[in-house]
């Protein structure tokens, strides 16, 4: 039997420490099981990851106690940590934070239990007749409990009868009850019910890409079943690709990953609830990944209707449970009793046993890549697993990032294709509005053509979406006579005027005052507020249209918890003429009855310092234009632009991708840009500009020395956003066609360099955020 446990311990830098097991949990201990350990004067949770029969470290202490001998995590779970921390070089420890929720990690939330009551025996109604003089408040939880012919929580039965506990500890006395306590879970979709909503007859393309995703399933496709067919011809040659594919599955290796290329409103959830149906029915367990942003209830509420027989088989993950509800979704995924998963990126390290599924919807997404340490992304990591697990994955959206659709191109991914909406709805028809030539209506912000379809839609009682991903009133504050700019004392950007609130508030780092009434440098009263935020759309919009309901959704409108609900679902039912809103409202909704999207200013994500500013624009354009035309009506969006002609908005308009796609892939491939290279971001920050860049520089000749071959370093130099939250930033950027060598290489470099000690330097892998 081992004698010792090499562990991780929690919030130490990463390294793993030989301790010696109590005799009497040695064979309890598994890699996974959670222990707490002496270290130096105090003690600290930690995890197994081996167990040994010999250490030769000296003097190795006691574990102190075990808090859960059961792995939390799987083998397979800390194989993925320990290649989360080698490929995005940090600590193991940090890995392992991403890998498990804090709250299973601390193990300081437990179950909740609550008393239950139930009757000792049967009790005739006489009985209660005779109660019911003497006492009459035990004789009406008595008759509540026969009537309800099932336990039932004390605190409900009290309230319910208006009794006290003394009422209950009475009939408990006489023996006509009994109380216990019980485990309960909470649940975070409580108080709502789901009707059940049955699968749909899927069309001709939609039953082709099913096939194929059945297929890596390794299950024979129910398109083969005699059901109606709309298409003999394509039928045909859907069941000898089937039967092919089946021979490959018998002999052959994992299928390889999917990317569902699906225009929106092409049917592709639809093809990812059926998938997983047939998933739970072979006893298997899925995992769904969204943008946390498209978490939306229409999303929970669609899986939980179409598996409304099985609800409690659904765990939603997302950021906004408590730590209860997460410990408990955590608990009912691991022991298999949630077998559906949904959730945010970090869903994708749910404790699921016997994965067939896995699928990634909107991959293209930036927030599946997370922005802090372990800073890995949600997609990459969703594919990696698929293939420790041996099972399928899925990669939808209607807009595939270069990444993944270049993978596709390589014959790394199997490429899948939905080209039509559903029931032949048509794309909308995209117009693009030079705003350069709105002279007569100079600094407008509604182009004359987007009010007058905007009185036309109101006219038809049609519905309305204004987007503009920038919050608040104005954007800037300039001061006319002087030229001051009212920056943020903490950072390198402009204030934005929030007019509601009356303050100017920095949207780097949340920085607040009180709007200044005159130049804060000079004294002039002339200071000038320009620039547009979505709160001076809602005020235009407001005045433009007075007879209009408008209502506008973003951050600062939707503080409350339940607002961003209560919205939608207002909207959907009518109340709402016009939403106005940030990309809150550009991804996944779906509202039938919108025939309208404007896009107030298409420039905005295009001209920043950033190689992705393109696809960012492309994408977004995309899929806020996909938010109309849903229902019977055919839509039509208005993009507003001072750059019209630039590619992503002439490709966005004609529904373009493939032609975006090629000129794309050009450029990157002319600079060897992602998807051709690795990119790496090294940040480096301090309070004292010199020390930051000091250390840049250093850092940059250490690199210098042994860099892998095929990479590239770039000199030290300022970041876009020079200062962020008092800290000066120095930018060093790597681009290799070797990103495990360098990521060991610069791990080995760190680990030797000491910085001063205010300076931190973070390493992103495959960054994203280039600011
Ligand atoms: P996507 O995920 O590609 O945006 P969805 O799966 O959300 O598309 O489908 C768009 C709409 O069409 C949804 O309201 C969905 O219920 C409906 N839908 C999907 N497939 C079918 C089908 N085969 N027949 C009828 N309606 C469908
Ligand atoms: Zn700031």
């Amino acid at each position: 039997m081992p004698k010792f446990a090499r562990v991780l311990v929690d919030d130490s830098a990463g390294k793993a420490f030989d301790y010696e097991l109590p005799e009497a949990v040695a064979g309890t201990l598994q890699p996974g099981s959670r222990v707490r350990v002496p270290v130096r004067t105090r003690t600290a949770l930690a995890t197994v990851i081996e167990l040994l029969d010999e250490t030769d470290v000296p003097g190795v202490k006691l574990i102190t106690a075990v808090v859960s001998a059961e792995p939390i995590l799987s083998p397979l779970l800390l194989k993925l940590g320990a290649w989360m921390a080698d490929y995005y070089c940090c600590s193991i420890e940090q890995a392992m934070k991403a890998v498990l929720p804090n709250v299973i990690r601390k193990a300081e939330v437990g179950h909740r239990t609550q008393l239950f009551a139930r009757l000792a025996r049967e009790v005739a109604a006489e009985e209660i007749e005779t109660l019911k003089k003497k006492a009459p408040l035990q004789a009406a939880a008595l008759a509540f409990l026969t009537e309800a012919a099932k336990p039932v929580a004390v605190a409900e039965l009290t309230e319910k009868c208006d009794a006290t506990h003394a009422v209950i500890q009475a009939l408990v006395k006489k023996g006509l009850v009994l109380t216990e306590t019980t485990t309960v879970e909470r649940d975070p979709h409580q108080s709502e019910t789901f009707l059940h909503a049955g699968k749909l007859e899927m069309n001709a393309e939609q039953l082709a890409v099913f096939a194929r995703v059945s297929a890596a399933l390794g299950a024979s496709s129910p398109a083969l079943a005699p059901a109606p067919d709309p298409d003999p011809q394509r039928r045909g040659k859907q069941r000898d690709q089937d039967q092919e594919q089946e021979q490959e599955q018998e002999s052959g290796p994992p299928a390889k990953p999917i990317l569902l290329h699906g225009v929106t409103g092409s049917g592709k959830t639809e093809i990812y609830l059926q998938a997983i149906e047939l998933v739970l029915n072979r006893g298997q367990t899925a995992i769904m990944l969204v943008p946390e942003i498209s978490l939306t209830p229409q999303t929970v509420e669609r899986f939980k209707s179409r598996f409304a027989a099985t609800q409690h088989e659904v765990a939603v993950l997302h950021s906004h449970l408590s730590e209860g509800e997460r410990h408990d979704e955590w608990h009912r995924i691991r022991t298999g009793r949630a077998r559906i998963v949904i959730g945010a990126r970090s869903a994708i390290f749910a404790p699921c046993a016997n994965i067939g599924l896995i699928v990634v919807d909107e991959e293209h997404e930036n927030t599946y890549k997370q922005e802090e340490t372990p800073r890995y992304h949600g997609r990459d990591i969703a594919v990696l697993r698929a293939r420790m697990e041996g099972c399928a994955i899925v990669l939808g959206s209607a807009t595939p990032s270069l990444e993944s659709f270049h993978n596709a191109q390589l014959g790394k991914y199997e490429l899948l294709r939905l080209t039509q909406r559903v029931d032949d709805k048509k794309m909308p028809f995209i117009r693009i509005m030079d705003m350069r030539m709105e002279s007569k209506n100079k600094g407008a912000i509604l182009s004359e053509r987007l009010i007058t379809a905007i009185n036309d839609r109101l006219a038809k009682k049609e519905q309305t979406i204004l987007f503009l991903n920038r919050r608040g009133f104005s954007t800037s504050l300039i001061c006319e006579k002087c030229g001051h700019v009212c920056e943020c004392p903490n950072c390198s950007v402009a204030l934005t005027f929030h007019r509601a609130a009356g303050r100017v508030v920095c949207h780097i780092c949340g920085h607040q005052a009180v709007a200044p009434g005159k130049c804060p440098e000079c004294r002039d009263p002339g200071i000038k507020y320009s620039g547009t935020g979505t709160e001076k759309v809602e005020d235009i919009v407001g005045k433009c249209f007075p007879t209009a309901v408008v209502k506008r959704m973003d951050a600062d409108a939707m503080t409350r918890k339940d607002a961003f609900r209560e919205t939608l679902g207002a909207f959907k039912v009518g109340k709402i003429d016009i939403l106005v809103g940030t990309q809150m409202i550009a991804k996944g909704l779906h509202f039938p009855n919108v025939t309208l999207v404007g896009i107030i200013n298409a420039d905005l994500s295009l001209h920043l310092p950033d190689f992705r500013a393109g696809e960012r624009t492309f994408q977004l354009l995309t899929q806020v234009a996909g938010r109309c035309g849903r229902g019977d009506v055919e839509g039509e969006v208005f993009v507003q632009s001072f750059t019209p002609f630039s590619p992503s908005i002439q490709f966005a308009r004609h529904h373009d991708f493939d032609g975006f796609w090629e000129q794309e892939i050009e450029f990157r491939r002319q600079w060897d840009y992602p998807p051709f290279s690795h990119l790496v971001l090294i940040v480096i920050r301090s309070q004292h500009q010199q020390r930051a860049e000091f250390s840049a520089q250093t850092l940059h000749r250490r690199l210098k020395d042994a860099l892998p071959p095929n990479t590239t370093l770039s000199e030290p130099a300022p970041a876009p956003l020079e200062k962020s939250h008092g800290n000066y930033r120095f930018h060093l950027m790597l681009r290799t066609h070797a990103i495990l060598r360098l990521s060991r290489h610069l791990a080995g470099v760190l680990e030797k360099l000491t910085f001063p000690e205010d300076v931190i330097v973070t390493v992103d892998v495959d960054a994203y955020q280039l600011l």
